[in-house]
């Protein structure tokens, strides 16, 4: 069960989120470009890796931005539910490319174990250093709305992850100095590549679960179900769906069987459930069909059937 999070963020009064990720794409855009030409020259494939996790940093940040612009488009007669899911879809392909960047770094640390090339760590220190302080800054600026937005949330990981990433190469260049073992390279290469991979799959996970209409992970029907038939007046309270709409919108749709009573009564029933429903649920869109009689889908659940002639619109 997760809190509402209605309440107005208390950041208003400071820099509003859309400048603070443009300000973390800047960052990392920066890194990224200095980490890409500082592998080429030393030839590091643990920096490499490093601005290849910067890289999906960007994507994240960029997705995370670009979600936020779609989310406040209006709903028009085309589109009701408006655009959420656009941020949906891209954060899918942005998990795709997570993955094909794991495989990347996997395949050439194989390639370069076999025959680990000569590497100037000398040059990979002070680079790597200025991505850890680049990625330290970038979480900062995130983390006050982390805890609002699963989407920023996502991002901020991904830049606290990248800072981790960072401590793992400034580590190996300084293995490399001291030592001379290249091997060092390789070794936090492949641990970078578990962590993009990681990343990939449960964004993967997080976004199919919305396009397959998934129950929200942190809501318990039976629990929800059982809360709602505690209302006085309620008798019933059955045919639910709970879907999400993007990752911090969730809906619910179900019908109410009461008394037959007032339509003032009735409505005063389903704003006490919608209340219950919005504060112990954060189920933001709620629509109940209140009933009288025992209906023909009285079950708790309901089993969609394609309808044998559809110009009918017979479904409930
Ligand atoms: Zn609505
Ligand atoms: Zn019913
Ligand atoms: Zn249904």
């Amino acid at each position: 069960m997760s809190p509402v999070s209605s309440k107005k963020t208390t950041s208003d009064k400071q820099m509003p989120v859309s400048k603070k990720l443009k300000l973390g794409i800047l960052f990392s855009g920066i890194i990224l470009l200095a980490e890409f030409i500082g592998a080429l020259v030393s030839n590091s494939l643990a920096l490499l890796s490093d601005a290849g996790h910067v890289l999906t940093d960007v994507l994240a940040l960029s997705l995370s931005y670009f979600a936020l612009m779609q989310a406040k488009r209006p709903s028009n007669f085309k589109m009701t539910f408006g655009y959420h899911r656009i941020g949906v879809l891209v954060a899918i392909l942005n998990s795709v490319s997570l993955i094909g960047i794991a495989v990347f770094i996997f395949y050439e640390s194989f390639q370069r174990f076999q025959n680990p090339p000569e590497i100037n760590a000398g040059l990979v220190l002070p680079v790597a250093l200025l991505g850890l302080a680049t990625n330290l800054t970038v979480a900062l600026i995130l983390h006050h709305e982390q805890k609002e937005n699963l989407n920023i949330k996502s991002a901020f990981w991904h830049a606290a992850g990248d800072a981790l990433a960072s401590v793992g190469v400034i580590i190996s260049a300084v293995v490399i100095i001291i030592s001379g073992n290249y091997l060092a390279d390789i070794v936090v290469s492949i641990i970078i590549g578990l962590i993009i991979s990681l990343g990939g799959v449960n964004i993967f996970r997080q976004g199919l679960r919305v396009i397959l209409e998934a129950s929200p992970k942190d809501i318990n029907l039976n629990q929800l179900a059982d809360s709602v038939k505690t209302i006085p007046g309620v008798k019933d309270f059955h045919h639910i769906h709970i879907w999400s709409i993007s990752p911090e919108i969730h809906a619910l749709s179900a019908h109410v069987l009461i008394d037959d009573c007032p339509v003032s009564q009735a409505d005063d029933i389903r704003q006490h459930i919608e209340t219950i429903l919005k504060e112990s649920f954060a189920l933001s869109h709620v629509t109940l069909q209140m009933e009288c009689r025992v209906c023909r889908t009285n079950d708790i659940l309901c089993q969609l059937e394609i309808e044998q002639k559809p110009h009918l619109h017979k479904h409930h």
